[in-house]
Order: C-alpha cells, then structure tokens, then sequence
C-alpha cells in the first residue's frame, strides 16, 4: 500500500451510499450482469433498481468499499438478536461513554446568573433586557457562594483569568454572560475575544508541551472538529491554494473523511499515502516521512494521536517532520489533535512547525460533547497559507479581491483564518458567521476545567485510566501482549484478527480465515453470530486483517467479553476449517 495513488470517483462513492441504503432497509437481492465497478451505470438507475442489479460478488466487493461508517451502521442493525441470544456490545465508533460533569454544572450556574443579570435591566413578565457592564464583576462575585462546589469553580475560574491571564473582571464576565445568553451574533465574529485568549491558554496548555505560542495563535471555534475539517478543505480550496489536480499527502491509516472529503466536492485532488504500521510502533518511518520533501506535494494531513492506531508521533519523528519542512517550506500542514489529552506529555506538530501548520481540536471526545459540536481551528498568526494567497497569480488574486470585496474593503490584509469564518457562510453572510456564542462560552468553561487545575488535571489522569483499563482488559482476554509506549493513546485500538487467528490455531487456519473468511465478512459474522460491532480498519486504510475497537464507549467487563466473543467466533471458524481440511471418514 505504501506510495499508492489513489484516485476514487464521485460516482463510485453515490453507487456505494445508495448501495448501504439498499443494504441497511434489506433489499438487496443478488441478480446477474452488474459489477461494482460499473458505478456509471448503477448511479444512473433508481435506488430501487439498484437493489436488484448486484450480484452477491459485486455487493461483497461495494461493502469493502463503502464508508467504514456505513458499514458499522449495517452492523448495529445485525448484531440486534444475534444469534447467541447475546447483548449488543458496539465498540464502533468513537463516543464516549462518560460527560464532564463539573462543566455542566458550571455552565447551568452561569446561565441563571447572566438571567438574573438581564432582569436587572428590564423584566416585565417572561420578557428581561441586555446585562449591563457597570459593575457586572462585583456582582458575580457577590452572587457566587464559595462553599459551593460549582460557585467556588466559577470564582476560581474568574480569578484565574484575571490573575493569570490579565483580563479585566467586568469585560470578562460581560462577555461570558452575553455569549451564554446569546443576545449578540458573534462579535468580532470569527471568535470572541476573551474566549480567543482562554481557548489559546488551553490548547498551549494541553498540546504545546511547554513552547509558548500563545500570544500568536489565532482561533476560530467551529461547530465541533467535523467543521474544521469541511472549512480548511473548502477555503484551502475556493483561495486556490488546493486546485483541482494537485497532489496532497495522507496519513495512513486515518479517519476515514479526511481519505474521502478530498475526492468528492470536486476539489479533485490527488492524495499519496504516507503510511505507518505496528512494525514501526504505528510513527511514520523515516523514508515515508521523505515523500513530503516533494515540492508537488501541497499539503500534508495528519490526526495525532492517530484514528484508529490511536498513535502519537514520536518526537524524533516531528523533528523529522520539521527538516522536511526546511526542504519543501510550502507543504500546509493540517494536524488533527483532537485526542492529544490521552498522552501524557503530548506535543503537537503545530508546537514544532507553528508558521506550517493549521491546528485542528475538538472538544468532543475528551468532554463527552459529541452532540454540542464544539471543536475549533488554530493558526500561527504569520503562516504558510497567508503567504501562498499573497503569491497567486494576480488574476486568481484580482478574482478573490472581487468575491471578498463585499464584506472586505481591503481584501490585501485579509488572512486565511477569517477568510475561512467568511467563507463559512458563503461570504456573503460575514456578518452573521461565527459559532453560536453560547457555544464559545461552553468551550470556556470547559478549558476552565483544566486550567483552574493546570497542575495536574485530575479529570485527565481519570480519563486516562479509564480508557487503559478497558485496553488492559480487552489485550489481556486476547491473549496479546498490550503495547504500553508512551506514544499509545489508547481511545482505540487495532487489532489484527489474522494474528490472532494464528496465536490460537496456527499458521494454516489464519491463511484460510484471511482467504475465506475475510474481514468484513468477519465483521459481519461477528455482529450476527455474537452482537459485537467493531470497525474494518481496511476501510482507514489500515492493513487487512484488522478491527478497530473503541475503547470510550463500553464498560472494562464488556471489553473483557468483546473479546471472550472474538476467541468463540475464531474457534466456531476453526471448526469450519477442520471440516473442510479433513476427510469425511475422520468425523
Ligand atoms: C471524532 C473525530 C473528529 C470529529 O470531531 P467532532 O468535534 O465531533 O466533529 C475529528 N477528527 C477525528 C480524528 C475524530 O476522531
């Protein structure tokens, strides 16, 4: 797989959606004279026609295609009434199973002060006015009961921002009881600007490892890390920066959007696998690293700690990053940090190679936030991206100019992080962008969590253990030996059923479960025969033979019977496999 080029057609990835329709509400039957390649002629009849035109083959050959969350979505289905009778066990995707408390709590406190503070200045009826800023941090202070657990987080919390970050106690509480409220659209709106200064004081706290940026980075807070993502790709795109064509290299194994988003939407880009696997303890190897000193390579996407190796970068390897750097000083690096709190000491490439690198974070799976959509977008305020725009050539630049010239006199000085907030609503509705305030304040409170307690964030350390545990338990029933690197993340794993096939019935039967049986088909069957939903790790890109298991969203028990499940499937197969092996007269 190392090098490959991929190239993947929009049709083939609408014949694949509709196929999983197909597939999740049961309809599709076999049928002769239709392959999976021939996505032409399969997007161009009705869903109902397509369900009847794939033969058993092509529609096993569009499953190993489709969307590795497509197909855990036909797997949730199956593993209901599995045939053991047992419970459902879905460690597919990747919510976690516990919240932040502490937040909640803060955030419900903060909003029935900012009420009583609106009151304050019109109530009549269910109706309040505006808070007013005259004095609003003295009277914080005084409604706050500081032997109150969540009163006494709000005032430390203040205190903090004051103490520490120098803001002025009234400007502070004034924008954190507007935003709650939510009675302004988003002013400045790409992000506010106490919330910038609190939101860059975590991200340095939490992914810097001890450089001090900042003062420089700029921030704008998206709806959760899934917006980041479409953002970057779209402006990276609409400032020709990205064209059509050009060459983009992809961390491999990853999530599996950033393997999709940069073939559909016609941004036509051409993607290069720079791979890793558990030979290299899941760090990218130094002569993959070297693809990137390629002066046609544009840009280079990461997530670290990787999806679904759940991998951090060795320092050594960012290092190396940062020399490629020095060679092709044009590459637009994107780092996905989004699971940088579950390694301890992590450093971001963003902290290495800060005027190279656009910073993607979200709150979601650390916090349990998945439904708040809360993530955000990182920029050195000298950058990579800015200088490019400066450079095109003048007629793209002259036709941008023209584009942003209506929300943006002076196009000249507009950077890409505003241009993105901008083109987040198509340009023409600047001035309604930017996340929901009340959003921002959540985000807040949340980097308030951690920074009130920057020492030693107890609420890291918990979530840390409780994700070991659950790896601890699931490698431990395995029978494989548990990876405890510092690199290793541990929100998911991989796991190469193939290998496992070997350890427990040898050489032979592994080779005929990888010929016969085959991963999704094993996927399948597990989900069917014993109602466990895991993930195909081929569909990230990862080597054959392995599942990804999220380690967020069950229980340790359930991982311990994941696992006991996984060792009964392998052992109904070794018995399909003796029968076939042997002869009749032996049984
Ligand atoms: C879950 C995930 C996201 C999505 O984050 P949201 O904030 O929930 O949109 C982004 N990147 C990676 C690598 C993820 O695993």
């Amino acid at each position: 797989m190392n090098g490959n080029t991929r190239t993947f057609r929009m049709a083939s990835l609408v014949a694949v959606l509709v196929l999983a329709l197909g597939i999740m509400t049961g309809c599709v039957q076999s049928a002769p004279n239709a392959t999976s390649t021939d996505a032409n002629a399969v997007s161009e009849q009705r869903v109902g026609d397509v369900s009847q035109s794939l033969t058993d083959e092509a529609s096993k050959q569009l499953e190993a295609e489709m969307s590795a969350f497509e197909l855990t979505a036909l797997q949730r289905e199956q593993a209901k009434g599995s045939e053991r009778g047992y419970e459902v066990l879905d460690a597919g995707r990747g919510n976690p199973n516990w919240i932040n408390a502490k937040a909640r709590r803060a955030y419900a406190r903060l909003m029935e002060f900012a009420t009583i503070e609106s009151e304050r200045d019109m109530s009549e009826g269910d109706m309040a006015g505006h808070a007013q800023l005259d004095g609003i941090g003295e009277r914080f202070s005084k409604a706050m009961d500081a032997s109150d657990e969540t009163d006494a987080f709000l005032l430390e919390s203040v205190a903090y921002c004051v103490d520490t970050l120098g803001m002025n106690k009234d400007a502070l509480v004034f924008e954190l009881v507007n935003g709650i409220v939510g009675d302004y659209y988003p002013s400045p709106s790409r992000c506010l600007s106490l919330t910038e200064k609190i939101l860059g004081d975590y991200l340095q706290s939490v992914l810097y490892d001890g450089e001090d940026l900042k003062a420089q980075t700029e921030i704008f807070p998206t709806e959760g890390g899934s917006a980041a993502m479409c953002y970057v790709f779209e402006s990276l795109n609409h400032n020709k920066v990205l064209k059509p064509g050009d060459k983009i290299a992809i961390a491999t194994p990853i999530f599996t959007p950033y393997l999709e988003i940069p073939h559909v939407n016609d941004y036509g880009l051409v993607s290069v696998n720079v791979s890793s696997g558990a030979e290299d303890g899941w760090d990218i190897p130094a002569d993959e690293l070297a693809k990137l000193e390629d002066p046609t390579i544009k840009a280079f996407f990461l997530v670290n700690p990787s999806n679904p190796a759940s991998h951090a970068l060795s320092d050594q390897t960012i290092e190396r990053l940062a020399q490629v750097v020095e060679k092709n000083p044009s590459l637009i690096i994107l780092t996905d940090d989004v699971y940088g709190t579950f390694v301890s000491g992590f450093r971001s490439v963003y902290s290495r190679i800060p005027h190279n690198t656009i910073l993607v974070y979200s709150f979601s799976k650390f916090y349990g936030v998945t439904g708040w959509r809360v993530g955000l977008i990182a920029m050195h305020e000298q950058n990579v991206v800015d200088r490019l725009i400066s450079e095109l050539p003048q007629k793209d630049a002259n036709a941008l100019a023209q584009e942003y010239s209506i929300v943006m006199p002076d196009v000249s000085g507009f950077k890409f992080i505003d241009r993105m907030c901008a083109d987040s609503r198509s340009i023409g509705l600047y001035h309604t962008s930017g996340l929901a305030t009340p959003a921002q304040v959540f985000m807040d409170v949340l980097a308030l969590t951690h920074l009130v307690d920057a020492e030693g964030d107890p609420y890291i350390e918990l979530s840390n253990r409780t994700v070991n545990e659950r790896y601890k338990a699931l490698m431990d029933t395995l029978g494989l030996s548990a990876d405890e690197s510092g690199e290793n993340a541990k929100y998911y794993t991989l796991v190469d059923v193939n290998d496992l096939a070997k350890r427990r019935h040898g050489e032979g039967f592994a080779a005929w479960k990888a010929s016969e049986v085959g991963d999704v088909k094993f996927l399948e069957d597990l989900a069917v025969r014993e109602g466990v939903v895991l993930m195909n790790g081929p569909g990230f890109d990862a080597p054959a033979g392995c599942a990804r298991v999220s380690l967020a969203n069950l229980n340790k028990d359930d991982y311990v019977e994941i696992a006991r499940r996984m060792n009964e499937l392998l052992d109904d197969y070794y018995a399909e496999y003796e029968k076939t092996t042997q002869p009749a007269d032996a049984a």
